[in-house]
Protein backbone atom coordinates (compact mmCIF):
# COMPACT_ATOMS: atom_id res chain seq x y z
CA UNK A 1 0.00 0.00 0.00
CA UNK A 2 1.75 3.12 -0.87
CA UNK A 3 0.98 6.51 0.57
CA UNK A 4 -1.03 9.29 -0.39
CA UNK A 5 -1.48 12.90 0.76
CA UNK A 6 -3.47 16.00 -0.28
CA UNK A 7 -0.72 17.64 -2.58
CA UNK A 8 -0.83 18.19 -6.05
CA UNK A 9 1.89 18.61 -8.50
CA UNK A 10 1.57 21.84 -10.86
CA UNK A 11 3.07 21.55 -14.65
CA UNK A 12 3.10 24.42 -16.99
CA UNK A 13 4.26 23.98 -20.21
CA UNK A 14 5.19 25.94 -23.39
CA UNK A 15 6.20 25.39 -26.57
CA UNK A 16 9.33 23.88 -26.04
CA UNK A 17 7.88 20.89 -24.15
CA UNK A 18 6.01 20.35 -27.61
CA UNK A 19 8.75 20.50 -29.62
CA UNK A 20 10.61 18.01 -27.19
CA UNK A 21 7.56 16.09 -27.92
CA UNK A 22 7.66 16.17 -31.45
CA UNK A 23 10.80 16.85 -32.76
CA UNK A 24 10.03 15.93 -36.77
CA UNK A 25 7.13 17.58 -36.37
CA UNK A 26 3.87 15.74 -36.36
CA UNK A 27 3.05 12.11 -37.87
CA UNK A 28 3.02 13.42 -41.47
CA UNK A 29 6.01 16.25 -39.94
CA UNK A 30 3.77 18.89 -40.38
CA UNK A 31 6.13 21.37 -38.69
CA UNK A 32 5.08 23.61 -35.29
CA UNK A 33 6.16 26.36 -35.48
CA UNK A 34 7.77 28.08 -32.84
CA UNK A 35 6.66 32.17 -33.39
CA UNK A 36 10.09 33.30 -35.34
CA UNK A 37 9.03 32.51 -39.17
CA UNK A 38 5.51 31.17 -38.16
CA UNK A 39 3.26 31.92 -40.95
CA UNK A 40 6.44 31.46 -43.42
CA UNK A 41 6.82 28.14 -42.45
CA UNK A 42 3.27 27.03 -42.01
CA UNK A 43 2.68 28.26 -45.56
CA UNK A 44 -0.08 30.40 -44.51
CA UNK A 45 1.92 33.88 -45.46
CA UNK A 46 1.01 32.02 -49.22
CA UNK A 47 -2.73 33.06 -48.46
CA UNK A 48 -1.97 36.68 -47.70
CA UNK A 49 0.45 38.09 -50.54
CA UNK A 50 -0.36 41.50 -49.14
CA UNK A 51 1.56 41.05 -45.66
CA UNK A 52 4.70 39.80 -47.74
CA UNK A 53 6.86 43.30 -46.95
CA UNK A 54 5.41 43.44 -43.33
CA UNK A 55 6.36 40.02 -42.48
CA UNK A 56 9.95 40.03 -44.31
CA UNK A 57 9.92 43.31 -41.24
CA UNK A 58 8.17 41.69 -38.61
CA UNK A 59 9.02 37.60 -38.96
CA UNK A 60 7.89 37.19 -35.55
CA UNK A 61 3.75 36.55 -34.99
CA UNK A 62 4.18 38.11 -32.11
CA UNK A 63 5.39 41.51 -33.25
CA UNK A 64 3.61 41.10 -36.69
CA UNK A 65 0.57 40.66 -34.63
CA UNK A 66 1.04 43.94 -32.65
CA UNK A 67 1.52 46.15 -35.22
CA UNK A 68 -1.54 45.16 -36.90
CA UNK A 69 -3.55 44.85 -33.86
CA UNK A 70 -2.98 48.61 -33.83
CA UNK A 71 -5.21 49.54 -36.55
CA UNK A 72 -8.79 49.05 -36.44
CA UNK A 73 -8.42 48.63 -39.93
CA UNK A 74 -6.88 45.48 -39.83
CA UNK A 75 -9.53 43.81 -38.35
CA UNK A 76 -11.19 41.70 -40.99
CA UNK A 77 -7.25 40.62 -41.89
CA UNK A 78 -7.09 39.50 -38.23
CA UNK A 79 -9.82 37.37 -38.58
CA UNK A 80 -9.41 36.10 -41.31
CA UNK A 81 -5.21 34.90 -39.92
CA UNK A 82 -7.43 33.78 -36.91
CA UNK A 83 -8.83 30.97 -39.44
CA UNK A 84 -5.90 29.86 -41.26
CA UNK A 85 -3.81 29.78 -37.83
CA UNK A 86 -6.37 27.30 -36.66
CA UNK A 87 -7.47 25.55 -39.68
CA UNK A 88 -3.40 24.40 -39.33
CA UNK A 89 -3.10 24.04 -35.94
CA UNK A 90 -6.40 21.74 -35.93
CA UNK A 91 -4.88 19.47 -38.74
CA UNK A 92 -1.75 18.34 -36.70
CA UNK A 93 -2.30 14.81 -35.14
CA UNK A 94 -0.10 12.94 -33.12
CA UNK A 95 -0.04 9.58 -35.17
CA UNK A 96 0.52 6.25 -33.56
CA UNK A 97 4.01 6.75 -31.34
CA UNK A 98 3.66 6.92 -27.70
CA UNK A 99 4.81 10.63 -26.98
CA UNK A 100 6.08 12.17 -23.80
CA UNK A 101 3.03 14.02 -23.48
CA UNK A 102 1.22 10.81 -22.97
CA UNK A 103 3.48 9.93 -20.52
CA UNK A 104 3.44 12.92 -18.60
CA UNK A 105 -0.61 12.11 -18.80
CA UNK A 106 0.11 8.71 -17.14
CA UNK A 107 2.41 10.14 -14.68
CA UNK A 108 -0.09 12.69 -12.85
CA UNK A 109 -2.93 11.55 -11.48
CA UNK A 110 -6.17 13.57 -10.76
CA UNK A 111 -4.89 15.38 -7.74
CA UNK A 112 -2.28 17.36 -10.17
CA UNK A 113 -2.91 19.99 -13.00
CA UNK A 114 -1.14 20.79 -16.35
CA UNK A 115 -1.72 24.65 -17.35
CA UNK A 116 -0.13 24.79 -21.09
CA UNK A 117 0.44 28.31 -23.34
CA UNK A 118 0.30 26.06 -26.20
CA UNK A 119 -2.48 26.45 -28.74
CA UNK A 120 -1.92 22.64 -30.23
CA UNK A 121 -4.13 20.09 -30.21
CA UNK A 122 -1.79 17.57 -28.52
CA UNK A 123 -2.08 17.85 -24.88
CA UNK A 124 -5.58 17.78 -25.78
CA UNK A 125 -5.16 14.45 -28.04
CA UNK A 126 -3.08 12.75 -25.33
CA UNK A 127 -5.76 13.22 -22.68
CA UNK A 128 -8.56 11.76 -25.15
CA UNK A 129 -6.82 8.73 -25.61
CA UNK A 130 -5.73 7.87 -22.17
CA UNK A 131 -8.75 8.53 -20.51
CA UNK A 132 -9.73 5.09 -22.24
CA UNK A 133 -6.72 4.01 -20.05
CA UNK A 134 -7.50 5.55 -16.69
CA UNK A 135 -10.20 8.51 -15.14
CA UNK A 136 -7.08 9.41 -12.68
CA UNK A 137 -5.63 11.84 -14.79
CA UNK A 138 -4.80 15.38 -14.14
CA UNK A 139 -6.80 18.60 -15.17
CA UNK A 140 -5.50 20.68 -18.04
CA UNK A 141 -6.10 24.31 -18.02
CA UNK A 142 -5.33 26.23 -21.41
CA UNK A 143 -3.88 29.57 -20.62
CA UNK A 144 -4.08 31.27 -23.99
CA UNK A 145 -6.98 28.51 -25.49
CA UNK A 146 -6.85 25.84 -27.81
CA UNK A 147 -7.69 24.81 -30.80
CA UNK A 148 -9.30 21.15 -29.53
CA UNK A 149 -11.36 22.75 -27.13
CA UNK A 150 -14.57 24.11 -27.17
CA UNK A 151 -17.11 26.00 -24.80
CA UNK A 152 -21.00 26.67 -24.24
CA UNK A 153 -21.34 30.17 -22.95
CA UNK A 154 -24.75 29.50 -21.91
CA UNK A 155 -23.70 26.43 -19.44
CA UNK A 156 -20.66 27.15 -18.82
CA UNK A 157 -19.47 24.09 -19.98
CA UNK A 158 -16.08 23.09 -21.77
CA UNK A 159 -15.37 19.97 -23.87
CA UNK A 160 -13.32 18.93 -27.10
CA UNK A 161 -14.19 20.83 -29.93
CA UNK A 162 -15.72 17.77 -31.86
CA UNK A 163 -18.18 16.99 -29.48
CA UNK A 164 -21.57 19.07 -28.35
CA UNK A 165 -22.30 20.09 -24.38
CA UNK A 166 -24.03 17.65 -22.71
CA UNK A 167 -25.95 20.11 -21.29
CA UNK A 168 -27.73 21.61 -23.84
CA UNK A 169 -27.25 19.64 -26.69
CA UNK A 170 -25.48 22.62 -28.88
CA UNK A 171 -22.19 22.87 -30.40
CA UNK A 172 -19.22 24.07 -28.50
CA UNK A 173 -18.02 27.32 -29.65
CA UNK A 174 -14.43 27.70 -30.22
CA UNK A 175 -12.06 29.15 -27.47
CA UNK A 176 -10.56 31.60 -28.60
CA UNK A 177 -6.95 31.89 -29.24
CA UNK A 178 -4.95 34.53 -27.32
CA UNK A 179 -2.57 36.12 -29.39
CA UNK A 180 0.91 36.64 -28.50
CA UNK A 181 0.85 40.75 -28.07
CA UNK A 182 2.35 42.15 -25.11
CA UNK A 183 -0.90 43.29 -23.82
CA UNK A 184 -2.68 40.57 -23.12
CA UNK A 185 -6.54 40.51 -22.32
CA UNK A 186 -6.70 37.49 -19.72
CA UNK A 187 -10.14 39.43 -18.55
CA UNK A 188 -11.91 39.29 -22.09
CA UNK A 189 -13.06 35.25 -22.50
CA UNK A 190 -14.61 33.68 -19.48
CA UNK A 191 -13.01 30.22 -20.18
CA UNK A 192 -9.73 32.14 -20.42
CA UNK A 193 -10.47 34.12 -17.31
CA UNK A 194 -11.61 31.16 -15.66
CA UNK A 195 -8.67 29.02 -16.64
CA UNK A 196 -6.22 31.96 -15.23
CA UNK A 197 -8.27 32.23 -11.59
CA UNK A 198 -7.60 28.53 -11.34
CA UNK A 199 -4.17 28.85 -12.12
CA UNK A 200 -3.41 31.32 -9.30
CA UNK A 201 -5.13 29.14 -7.14
CA UNK A 202 -3.26 26.27 -7.87
CA UNK A 203 0.36 27.87 -7.64
CA UNK A 204 -0.79 28.81 -4.42
CA UNK A 205 -1.51 25.33 -2.70
CA UNK A 206 0.80 22.90 -4.92
CA UNK A 207 3.54 21.48 -3.25
CA UNK A 208 5.97 21.15 -6.69
CA UNK A 209 5.54 23.42 -9.62
CA UNK A 210 7.39 22.38 -12.78
CA UNK A 211 7.90 24.91 -15.67
CA UNK A 212 8.38 22.29 -18.58
CA UNK A 213 9.60 24.17 -21.90
CA UNK A 214 8.41 27.63 -21.15
CA UNK A 215 10.93 30.41 -21.85
CA UNK A 216 9.53 32.80 -19.35
CA UNK A 217 9.59 35.28 -22.47
CA UNK A 218 9.49 38.93 -21.73
CA UNK A 219 6.68 39.49 -24.13
CA UNK A 220 4.62 37.43 -21.59
CA UNK A 221 4.42 40.00 -18.80
CA UNK A 222 1.16 39.79 -17.76
CA UNK A 223 1.31 36.25 -17.15
CA UNK A 224 4.51 36.22 -15.15
CA UNK A 225 3.03 38.99 -13.14
CA UNK A 226 0.56 37.11 -12.03
CA UNK A 227 1.94 34.13 -11.76
CA UNK A 228 4.73 35.67 -9.64
CA UNK A 229 2.27 37.49 -7.58
CA UNK A 230 -0.19 33.68 -6.74
CA UNK A 231 3.25 32.38 -5.73
CA UNK A 232 4.63 35.42 -3.27
CA UNK A 233 0.54 35.44 -1.89
CA UNK A 234 1.21 31.54 -0.94
CA UNK A 235 1.68 30.40 2.90
CA UNK A 236 3.52 27.67 2.03
CA UNK A 237 6.07 29.16 -0.41
CA UNK A 238 8.96 27.78 1.86
CA UNK A 239 7.84 23.94 1.07
CA UNK A 240 7.75 24.34 -2.43
CA UNK A 241 9.73 22.73 -5.21
CA UNK A 242 10.60 24.33 -8.45
CA UNK A 243 11.63 22.17 -11.05
CA UNK A 244 12.50 23.78 -14.73
CA UNK A 245 12.93 21.29 -17.93
CA UNK A 246 14.83 23.22 -20.79
CA UNK A 247 17.52 23.11 -23.25
CA UNK A 248 18.44 26.93 -22.24
CA UNK A 249 21.77 27.55 -20.39
CA UNK A 250 21.02 27.69 -16.42
CA UNK A 251 22.10 31.65 -16.15
CA UNK A 252 19.25 32.24 -18.42
CA UNK A 253 16.80 30.70 -17.27
CA UNK A 254 17.55 31.97 -13.31
CA UNK A 255 17.24 35.59 -15.10
CA UNK A 256 14.07 34.51 -16.58
CA UNK A 257 12.50 32.77 -13.49
CA UNK A 258 14.17 35.14 -11.02
CA UNK A 259 10.49 36.27 -9.63
CA UNK A 260 9.77 32.39 -8.26
CA UNK A 261 13.59 31.87 -6.90
CA UNK A 262 13.23 32.45 -3.25
CA UNK A 263 16.11 31.31 -1.22
CA UNK A 264 13.75 28.68 0.73
CA UNK A 265 12.15 27.38 -2.05
CA UNK A 266 14.48 24.35 -3.94
CA UNK A 267 14.90 25.20 -7.36
CA UNK A 268 16.32 21.98 -9.50
CA UNK A 269 17.17 22.38 -13.09
CA UNK A 270 17.31 19.69 -15.94
CA UNK A 271 17.53 19.40 -19.25
CA UNK A 272 14.62 16.39 -20.23
CA UNK A 273 11.30 15.35 -19.49
CA UNK A 274 13.10 11.75 -18.35
CA UNK A 275 15.50 13.63 -15.60
CA UNK A 276 12.49 15.19 -13.75
CA UNK A 277 10.37 14.50 -10.79
CA UNK A 278 8.00 13.41 -12.91
CA UNK A 279 9.59 10.43 -14.81
CA UNK A 280 11.86 9.52 -11.51
CA UNK A 281 8.33 9.31 -9.24
CA UNK A 282 5.50 8.96 -11.71
CA UNK A 283 2.20 9.30 -10.19
CA UNK A 284 3.94 10.05 -6.64
CA UNK A 285 6.27 12.84 -7.55
CA UNK A 286 4.64 14.97 -4.55
CA UNK A 287 3.93 12.29 -2.20
CA UNK A 288 7.83 11.60 -2.03
CA UNK A 289 8.31 14.98 -1.78
CA UNK A 290 6.30 15.41 0.97
CA UNK A 291 7.84 12.03 2.69
CA UNK A 292 11.45 13.42 2.26
CA UNK A 293 10.54 16.81 3.39
CA UNK A 294 8.37 16.39 6.03
CA UNK A 295 8.57 13.17 7.13
CA UNK A 296 12.07 12.29 6.14
CA UNK A 297 11.07 8.75 5.39
CA UNK A 298 12.11 8.96 1.39
CA UNK A 299 10.63 6.29 -0.58
CA UNK A 300 9.25 5.60 -4.07
CA UNK A 301 8.15 2.64 -5.77
CA UNK A 302 10.14 0.07 -6.27
CA UNK A 303 9.90 -3.36 -8.46
CA UNK A 304 10.31 -7.46 -7.64
CA UNK A 305 14.33 -6.75 -8.15
CA UNK A 306 13.85 -3.44 -5.75
CA UNK A 307 14.69 -1.31 -8.66
CA UNK A 308 12.62 2.20 -8.52
CA UNK A 309 10.05 2.45 -11.42
CA UNK A 310 10.70 5.36 -13.68
CA UNK A 311 9.45 6.58 -16.94
CA UNK A 312 12.10 5.77 -19.15
CA UNK A 313 12.46 6.59 -23.06
CA UNK A 314 12.15 3.22 -24.29
CA UNK A 315 9.02 2.61 -22.50
CA UNK A 316 5.69 1.83 -24.76
CA UNK A 317 2.43 2.35 -24.24
CA UNK A 318 2.46 -1.30 -22.84
CA UNK A 319 5.30 -0.93 -20.45
CA UNK A 320 4.02 2.13 -19.57
CA UNK A 321 0.33 0.36 -18.58
CA UNK A 322 2.46 -2.27 -16.65
CA UNK A 323 4.69 0.05 -14.86
CA UNK A 324 1.76 2.33 -13.14
CA UNK A 325 -0.06 -0.90 -12.55
CA UNK A 326 2.51 -1.92 -10.38
CA UNK A 327 2.44 1.75 -9.07
CA UNK A 328 -0.74 1.56 -8.54
CA UNK A 329 -2.12 -2.04 -7.66
CA UNK A 330 -4.11 -3.35 -10.84
CA UNK A 331 -7.63 -2.93 -9.66
CA UNK A 332 -7.01 1.07 -9.20
CA UNK A 333 -5.33 1.68 -13.13
CA UNK A 334 -6.86 0.40 -15.66
CA UNK A 335 -10.98 1.24 -14.24
CA UNK A 336 -11.71 3.29 -17.47
CA UNK A 337 -10.83 0.45 -19.76
CA UNK A 338 -12.41 -2.31 -17.28
CA UNK A 339 -15.50 -0.71 -17.96
CA UNK A 340 -15.90 -0.51 -21.63
CA UNK A 341 -13.68 -2.76 -22.52
CA UNK A 342 -14.59 -3.01 -26.19
CA UNK A 343 -15.02 1.14 -26.97
CA UNK A 344 -11.78 1.74 -24.80
CA UNK A 345 -9.45 -1.04 -27.22
CA UNK A 346 -11.34 0.78 -30.08
CA UNK A 347 -10.21 4.25 -29.52
CA UNK A 348 -6.59 2.70 -28.68
CA UNK A 349 -6.61 0.36 -31.60
CA UNK A 350 -7.49 3.92 -33.81
CA UNK A 351 -4.64 5.63 -32.13
CA UNK A 352 -1.41 3.06 -31.43
CA UNK A 353 -2.56 0.86 -34.36
CA UNK A 354 -3.04 -2.80 -34.74
CA UNK A 355 0.08 -3.90 -32.84
CA UNK A 356 -1.55 -3.04 -29.83
CA UNK A 357 -3.92 -6.02 -30.29
CA UNK A 358 -3.29 -8.18 -27.57
CA UNK A 359 -1.51 -6.41 -25.00
CA UNK A 360 -4.38 -4.62 -23.59
CA UNK A 361 -6.13 -8.24 -22.67
ZN1 LIG B 1 -24.66 24.07 -23.17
Amino acid sequence: MINRYNTSHLVIIGAGATCASFPSGDYRGRLIPAMNGFLEKTGILDNFPELKDLVAEYPNLEDLYSVLSKEPKHQNLLERLDLDIREYMASLHCGQQINLYDKLMLSLTSRDYIATFNWDPFLAQSYFYMSYITSDLPTILFLHGNVAMGYCGKCHIVGYIWDICQNCKQQFTPVPLLYPVKEKNYEQNPYIKNSWETLKNIINDSLMITFWGYSAPKSDTAALAMMNEAFNNSASKKFKQFEIINIAEESLLKEAYKGFIYKPTRVSFVESFYQSEIANNPRRSCDCLFENTMLCTPSSVVDENEKRITIQEKDDLFSIIKKMEQIEGEDVFRDCYKQNPITSKAALVNRFGRNLKGIMN
